[in-house]
């Protein structure tokens, strides 16, 4: 075991603030990896602040982060595709039991033993998972992802959630040429949405609170922008959608999402809220319309992500920030005031 530079908080009301985790000596199935950026998703900012009690409740103190990417300095004797010195990236997810259905099928995000980055039980350790926070990782091969050597490794980082989470739902629904898409919520996830979406060949239109975010969906591939909020602009898109992404984090009103879908189109929810929502069953009703949900990806379909925004070069737009300005960010991401993901450069750990 070794002790390993983190941030952590240490309840669902104190600061993040700098503090040391324990990490175990690489195994032989095992890659150590110094970390090198860690994007910040609002999971991060759900679990700090125990808004998932219900579901998921926080055990403190926790180090968040499961945007990783990083260099390999040490792997395990058993250990076949990474090497010293490799890139590397860890998203959500450090484990699974890999023998059930799920986990033979590719679905490893929903083994009923899958353990999270964070604030999961840790079978080696005891306690619970420290995330990417931090310095340094331990992590089973299988869960480890090849990162692409033509990407920006701060803009790479987020693609192992807010990637994943958008593209794995998009695939499933067929997104492409000929459909009309919406993304609501032009947040860290929703920009990644627009991005995959546009790259797929769909229409797309940005549904936002946010009309100063109007310039900024376009270059980002939208063909479209709605103010969500302007019941005029919206009610011009009634029944037309093929597929809806709501990567909303706040508690909000979906029933006007649904009457913009088309006959047989899906909303598929990938914001968490804390709240659950209401839904409308008349708006459902007619069109015969579907409202779904989606937990990141299996770890085979998020090298195919990785893989294709390889090939389209493809990264999310990231603010570079040095860990100390972590609860700063926090606070921005609450006012919607994030463009369009915030990257944590690990290097400024070492300096605290
Ligand atoms: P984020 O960067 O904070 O973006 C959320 C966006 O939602 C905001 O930028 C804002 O966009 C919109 N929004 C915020 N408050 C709103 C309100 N009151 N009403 C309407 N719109 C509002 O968050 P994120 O990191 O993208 O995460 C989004 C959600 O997805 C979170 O709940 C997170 O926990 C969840 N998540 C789920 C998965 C999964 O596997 N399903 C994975 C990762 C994250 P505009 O300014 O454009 O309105
Ligand atoms: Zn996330």
């Amino acid at each position: 075991m070794y002790q390993a530079k983190a941030y952590s908080a240490r309840s669902a009301t104190s600061a993040l603030a700098q503090t040391a985790v324990t990490r175990r000596d690489p195994t032989e199935h095992d890659v150590q990896i110094e970390i090198l950026f860690c994007g910040i998703c609002h999971s991060d900012l759900h679990q700090v602040r125990n808004e998932w009690r219900d579901v998921m409740p926080t055990v403190y103190p926790i180090v968040p982060g499961h945007e990783i990417a990083g260099r390999v300095t040490k792997v395990g004797s058993a250990v076949t595709r990474y090497r010293p010195g490799d890139l590397a990236a860890v998203g959500c997810m450090v484990d699974s039991d890999r023998t059930c259905p799920q986990c033979q099928a590719g679905f490893e995000q929903f083994c009923p033993n899958m353990t999270l980055t964070f604030n999961s039980p840790d079978k080696h350790l005891g306690g619970v998972t420290s995330g990417g926070y931090s310095d340094s990782i331990v992590v089973d091969e299988h869960f480890v992802l090849r990162i692409p050597s033509n990407l920006n490794l701060a803009g790479a980082a987020p693609l192992l959630c807010a990637g994943i989470t958008t593209y794995s739902p998009m695939r499933h629904w067929g997104v492409g040429k000929g459909k009309k898409v919406g993304v609501v919520g032009l947040g860290g996830l929703g920009h990644m949405g627009v991005k995959f979406a546009h790259a797929l060949g769909a229409h797309v239109a940005v549904f936002t609170t946010s009309p100063n975010k109007k310039e900024d969906a376009l270059r980002l591939g939208a063909d479209e922008v709605v103010v969500s909020r302007n019941a005029n602009e919206m009610q011009r898109h009634t029944a037309s959608f093929d597929f809806i992404l709501d990567a909303v984090s706040a508690d909000h009103e979906i029933g006007p999402f649904i009457d913009l879908l088309a006959r047989d189109g899906n909303l598929t929810l990938v914001g968490a809220p804390q709240k659950p929502l209401a839904v409308p069953a008349f708006g459902l009703l007619f069109g015969r319309r579907s409202l779904s949900g989606s937990l990141i990806g299996g770890i085979a379909e998020t090298q195919e992500m990785l893989d294709f925004c390889g090939a389209h070069n493809i990264t999310a737009d990231v603010e570079v920030i040095p860990i100390q300005k972590v609860n700063e960010a926090y606070e921005r991401l609450l006012r919607s005031d994030v463009k369009y993901r915030f990257a944590i450069d690990m290097a400024s750990l070492q300096s605290a």
